[in-house]
């Protein structure tokens, strides 16, 4: 089996801004990320930031990800919609998508969910635990009933999102909030997955129990059946020839073989 090619999106933003955020992740955010992926065998993960051209996402870049996880919160508005959109269409063919934490309003997830993603918030640091509401889930793999972080940013619902396909995680605050922390959706070929903690002025991306979820998001998320090597695997298909017998009525606005909808 080949690895799964995971590709981990920084905005690298708080890490060059912060003192607090540059303690914790002295080599970025994407890093750490990177290193919880492939602290277990069959996942590679490489990453990119929005500074690079492109972002970091040129159609080459994603032709060769499987599964793209995004960490944003200060500069969503500086990615370009030619960027969101490219990324979009490739969740269409069957990339993964992960959203993390802050990205639930960064612009190819909203674009991705069609509603507002507004929320809740409050940073306060306080405790967060996590209670499994679907065990058998391939992204709840070898986790335990609950888990906890001590210090996390609270977000509260109600959480503006599309009703899941599956709800995984829910999280319930030391102040009392919950919050779907685990969604999962289907947008196209794609399978999308929002897993809320990651605040980044705490070491959340150093947890052991967080890196094992971002591993089995990523192994759920990827599509072994999606042809995403070609963006045109979605077009329009006329069909002049039913297979049973019809009686053709009404009026017809494209022609025998001409071009139509696209
Ligand atoms: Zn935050």
């Amino acid at each position: 089996m080949t690895d799964i090619r995971a590709l981990v999106w920084g905005e690298n933003v708080h890490e060059q801004t912060n003192k607090v955020v540059a303690d914790i992740y002295p080599e970025g955010m994407h890093t750490q990320i990177a290193k919880l992926l492939t602290a277990e065998r069959g996942i590679t993960a490489k990453t990119v930031t929005l500074q690079q051209p492109d972002h970091g996402l040129t159609e080459k870049v994603l032709a060769e990800t499987d599964v793209l996880l995004w960490w944003g919160h200060a500069a969503h508005g500086d990615v370009e919609d030619e960027i969101v959109e490219r990324v979009v269409e490739r969740v269409w063919q069957g990339m993964g998508f992960i959203a993390l934490h802050s990205a639930h309003f960064a612009k190819p997830f909203k674009r991705l969910m069609g509603t507002p993603c507004s929320l809740k918030w409050r940073e306060a640091g306080e405790r967060e635990r996590f209670w499994q509401v679907n065990p058998r889930h391939p992204i709840a793999a070898g986790l335990p009933d609950h888990f906890e972080l001590e210090n996390e940013e609270m977000y509260g619902e109600a959480f503006a999102v599309p009703e899941p396909l599956e709800t995984v995680f829910i999280s319930w605050f030391q102040g009392g909030e919950v919050f779907r922390s685990g969604m999962t959706w289907r947008r196209g070929a794609g399978n999308v997955f929002y897993f809320r903690p990651g605040h980044e002025t705490y070491p959340t991306y150093h947890q052991p129990v967080i890196g094992q979820v971002l591993r089995n998001a990523v192994r759920w998320a990827n599509n072994e059946q999606a042809d995403i090597a070609d963006p045109k695997n979605a077009p329009n298909v006329p069909v002049e020839e039913a297979l049973e017998p019809i009686e053709e009525r009404g009026p017809k606005l494209h022609g025998h073989g001409e071009e139509g909808f696209k």
